[in-house]
């Protein structure tokens, strides 16, 4: 196979030569943000909310990007082009830059922009067949007022210590809490339940990256008449759901069917599920930035 092409402060670069410093703020301290976006048959998705909510990040952890979305825009598009890629797992990553051993980012002029894009692995079939089962785990998800989960921060450390449990429990995915013992959402993913034919889901300000999936489910459920509506949501909610599901730009929407050994509904993918399944899968096929075809409609 080709070696990748790498976006690498405005040129593409082989990802052999593509090398960020070890005195850069982004490694030595999680000191920067990032998106994974999807690109479906040569389309890109929700190009223009990944941006802002890059835009967003880095506005609250006060790091200029020497980009204008424009530019931005162009770059990913670019990058998926110099791949050759239909389908596509793109990540975007701005950091602080080079600075020195001190935390201090005014020490970091120049941000580092990268962009990746690589085909998408995808998870086993089973799991969308059939759903998953979750656990909560002991890892609490920072309150806004510590780290806000909104900010998508380089800084994974407390979403991959919650991995680590799902791992030693052998589980793919798992639930976090927030300090008032709300759920909140999973390492990677946002949670969606459904009740008496309504779709729930935690509010933002519980604690949550606010998910472009997530954000995009809640338009289609509005759309084909199911009620949504954003709820704190405790655990006793989560087991006594009809249905659930997690919704997230690499795993798409995954149903899942228990949790702490407690059976979600029927224990079976349920209708309100698979129809928003459906939905997106229609959706996030039907729209999007075209990267070969500057005649398709963009969305
Ligand atoms: N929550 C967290 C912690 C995530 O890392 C992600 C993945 N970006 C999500 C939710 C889902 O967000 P999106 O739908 O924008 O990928």
């Amino acid at each position: 196979m080709d070696e990748l092409k790498v976006y690498f402060n405005g040129v593409m670069v082989p990802g052999s030569e593509a090398r960020v410093s070890v005195f850069d703020h982004g490694f030595l301290y999680g000191d920067g943000i990032f998106e994974g976006i999807r690109a479906y048959e040569g389309r890109v998705f929700k190009l223009a909310e990944h941006l802002d909510r890059l835009y967003d990040s880095a506005k609250s952890i006060l790091l200029e990007i020497p980009y204008t979305k424009e530019e931005l825009s162009e770059a990913v598009c670019a990058t998926v082009r110099a791949n050759n890629l239909q389908d596509a797992y793109i990540r975007l990553v701005v950091s602080r830059g080079k600075g020195d051993l001190g935390l201090d980012p005014n020490k970091c002029p120049v941000p580092s922009v990268i962009i990746i894009a690589d085909r998408i692995a995808l998870y086993p079939e089973e799991l969308y067949l059939n759903g998953l089962q979750l656990a909560s785990v002991s890892t609490r998800r920072p309150a806004t007022d510590v780290l806000n989960p909104s900010i998508k921060s380089l800084n994974y450390l407390n979403n991959i210590l919650a991995k680590i449990e799902a791992n030693l429990r052998g589980l793919p995915e798992v639930v976090l809490l927030n300090h008032q013992g709300y759920v909140v959402e999973g390492t990677g993913d946002n949670i969606f339940i459904v009740k008496n034919g309504e779709l729930l889901t935690p509010p933002v300000y519980a604690g949550i990256l606010n998910g472009i999936t997530r954000q995009c489910v809640m338009e289609l459920a509005r759309d084909m008449g199911i009620p949504c509506r954003e709820q704190n949501l405790t655990l006793h909610d989560l087991y006594n759901a009809d249905e659930c599901f997690l919704t997230g730009t690499a795993a798409e929407i995954v149903p899942a069917v228990g949790c702490d050994g407690r059976v979600i509904g029927d224990g079976m993918v349920g209708p309100i599920t698979k129809q928003t399944l459906e939905a997106f899968k229609r959706y996030s096929r039907s729209t999007g930035v075209p990267v070969y075809d500057k005649n398709v409609a963009t969305a």
